[in-house]
């Protein structure tokens, strides 16, 4: 095989590597923050009545603009978040992750910046980096969450196009607080993403940036249905803004990007929104209990309004991460000096991660 450099690759792509959390074959895996449960068994029946409803149109492209699957979701953030949603206001994509492609090759790209406040989701500047768009790292404090004031002085400075804040954070859990967010749309002319890929997970009184569109035309609300809704592989990502956002992704999204399947698959899944929806009740649970026992083993974790836990501080969070997954747990190791990121999952997992991370602490922290 060629070498890389050996071909005419983008300069910003030189030396690049790819997103990739580690697939492996473990009985635990507690690594992508993925919902566990299996999806209920009446989903899963409708699930085949509706595929091979649509599987029969397969000759035809789908719905361009899926509107009846935009009405749907419009209709769920409406009823979760007790702010008007509309259809036109709503676009989905194949994952988030194609939902912020999108925004970025429409208000990124060559010459433009995006500025995001590290660390966070990874695929932020790879995403970036693959639209042309250069990246600002922004500041957080050591506990990781943001200073309202710095990051508004950081903002005004560097006059980002595209600011991204990520809440509930990943890799961190940290929700960031409402007013931040409007101050921080306040001092950029730019786009503000809000990737709220977590946001049905937080805890009681933690507030999704939904209830702050009215107003403001330049905020971008990104969800998914790859965590809460426990539907990662089905790819269906989307997001609320001013209707004029959504006009604009027209101009660069592909014609039919998402396929009569997802469409009909997504929607059939959002009938089901309170069965699937209960897992996250008991996914909190979890959670919760992994942050209560980790004192008792000299560790200590970040406060989490997400479905995961960032925790340590070991000596070696590499080493950490290779003895659990000698005890067949498969946890994040996510860069950070000290700290590992577990996914919550079911009472079993939390078991057989407890148990093994019992084992291994007191040799690693
Ligand atoms: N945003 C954040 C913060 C995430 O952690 C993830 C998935 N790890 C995504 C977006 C992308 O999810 P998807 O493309 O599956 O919707």
């Amino acid at each position: 095989m060629t070498d890389l450099d050996a071909l005419p690759l983008r300069p910003e792509l030189r030396g690049r590597t790819p997103y990739g959390a580690p697939q492996l074959k473990v009985t635990h895996r507690l690594n992508t923050n993925e919902n566990p449960y299996p999806l209920p068994a009446e989903l899963l029946a409708d699930l085949g009545t509706a595929l091979a409803e649509a599987s029969r149109e397969l000759n035809r492209y789908p719905d361009r603009d899926a509107v009846g699957l935009r009405a749907d979701l419009a209709t769920y953030l409406t009823r979760t978040s007790g702010e008007r949603i509309e259809a036109g206001q709503v676009w989905a994509a194949n994952g988030s992750n194609e939902v912020l492609q999108q925004l970025l090759q429409t208000f990124g790209g060559s010459g433009r910046t995006a500025l995001g406040f590290t660390p966070s989701y990874s695929m932020h500047p790879i995403i970036s980096a693959g639209t042309g768009t250069a990246w600002v790292d922004g500041h957080r404090r050591a506990d990781f969450t943001i200073d309202a004031a710095a990051a508004v002085a950081q903002v005004r400075e560097v006059r980002p196009d595209v600011v991204f804040v990520t809440s509930p954070n990943n890799p961190t859990g940290t929700a960031v607080a409402l007013e931040t967010i409007a101050e921080l749309y306040d001092a950029t002319d730019g786009v503000l993403i809000v990737d709220e890929a977590y946001a049905e997970f937080a805890r009681e009184g933690t507030p999704s940036a939904l209830t702050l569109l009215p107003g403001r035309p330049r905020l971008v609300v990104s969800r998914t249905m790859s965590k809460a809704f426990g539907m990662a592989g089905l790819r269906l990502g989307y997001l609320a803004a001013d209707a004029a956002v959504v006009d604009a992704l027209q101009l660069v999204r592909l014609p039919y990007h998402l396929s009569s399947l997802t469409q009909a698959a997504a929607r059939t899944a959002l009938a089901h929104t309170p069965a699937l929806l209960a897992t996250v009740e008991a996914v909190k649970v979890e959670r919760d209990r992994i942050v209560a026992a980790l004192p008792a083993m000299g560790l200590t974790s970040v406060p989490s309004d997400a479905n995961f836990v960032l925790f340590g501080r070991f000596a070696d969070a590499a080493a950490a991460w290779q003895a659990l997954l000698d005890r067949d747990v498969l946890v994040r190791d996510v860069g950070l000096p000290g700290w590992l990121r577990v996914t919550a999952g079911t009472p079993v997992e939390t078991d057989a991660f407890l148990t093994a991370l019992g084992e291994v602490a007191p040799e690693f922290r």
